[in-house]
């Protein structure tokens, strides 16, 4: 009985030195895990590169942690994206704003590079010339047999009021408008010549629709600016749409029209579009959005 008492005695000392062991083992286990993850953690902090080859608990733990981060500059990502393809529908109305901010720039200017076109250029029907729209060297239509009938409607009407007008140059071809040019830059320089004169391809005239208008017997004030404040001048500024003219160069927008107040200057556009120009106060660079 005794030596089963010792065996059993010593049976119960080593489950309890077993027990204990076990305990410091799991303890210092635990131990060394809980100090090989703040090991870790701090490796991470300070090193997040090296932490992804030391592997471990706490290792995944942390590298946990800048995926997460990854993940959320995406949504920002996204967010980034969504305007940057909104971007060009931003671009877009900005695109239209140089349409208003080119009515400051200054058409009295010729483009630097502008090749003689192979057609006239026709926006909404109309046909231009300007500094801009230049005109084929061989357009050549002669003068515009509607306009010609307008302005003889228009001067009937005229002299009903005691007012008798004459167009004293209407269609000029691409050569003598040549001529014209070079001979006044040739007088005055070519700077000045641009202020009142085309260059070959430029004038509305070479157009057939354009009419240079005076009184009879007023030679004095023909292709003058105080042709405007005679009876005349009046008369057409107020009129001269109801027959389909426009004052084509008014005053004061010399920088959208490229050229100099000329209160002489009527261009044939048709009653509609004469009338919409003068009731709004445009040109016809305006009114076009040109
Ligand atoms: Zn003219």
């Amino acid at each position: 009985m005794a030596t089963r008492y010792k065996k059993n005695k010593r049976k119960n000392v080593s489950v309890y030195i077993w027990s204990i062991l076990i305990i410091l083992l799991t303890a210092g286990a635990a131990g060394a895990g809980a100090w090989l993850g703040v090991y870790a953690a701090q490796q991470s902090a300070s090193q997040p590169e090296v932490t992804e080859e030391t592997g471990g608990i706490a290792v995944t733990e942390e590298t946990e942690q800048p995926e997460e981060e990854e993940k959320q500059p995406v949504p920002e990502e996204g967010t980034e994206e969504a305007p940057e393809t909104e971007d060009p529908l931003i671009e877009e109305p900005a695109e239209e704003e140089p349409v208003t901010e080119e009515l400051p720039v200054d058409r009295t200017i010729y483009p630097e590079e502008i090749e003689p076109p192979a057609e006239p250029t026709i926006i909404q029907g109309v046909l231009l010339a300007n500094k801009q729209y230049p005109l084929p060297e061989d357009y050549a239509p002669g003068e515009n047999a509607e306009a010609r009938a307008a302005f003889e409607q228009m001067a009937a009407a005229a002299e009903q009021e005691g007012i008798e007008l004459v167009a004293f140059s209407t269609y000029r071809s691409f050569a003598r408008q040549k001529e014209l040019y070079e001979g006044y830059a040739a007088r005055d320089g070519a700077a000045a010549a641009d202020r009142y004169s085309a260059r070959p391809g430029h004038s509305e005239h070479q157009t057939g629709l354009a009419f240079d208008i005076g009184e009879e017997g007023q030679e004095e004030n023909w292709a003058s600016s105080s042709f405007g404040e005679t009876a005349g001048g009046e008369w057409l500024a107020d009129n001269a749409h109801k027959f389909g003219f426009i004052l084509r160069y008014p005053e004061g927008k010399e920088k959208i029209t490229g050229y100099m107040y000329e209160s002489w200057h009527f261009r044939y556009v048709g009653e509609e579009i004469a009338t919409a120009i003068h009731e709004q106060g445009l040109t016809l660079e305006e009114y076009l959005d040109i």
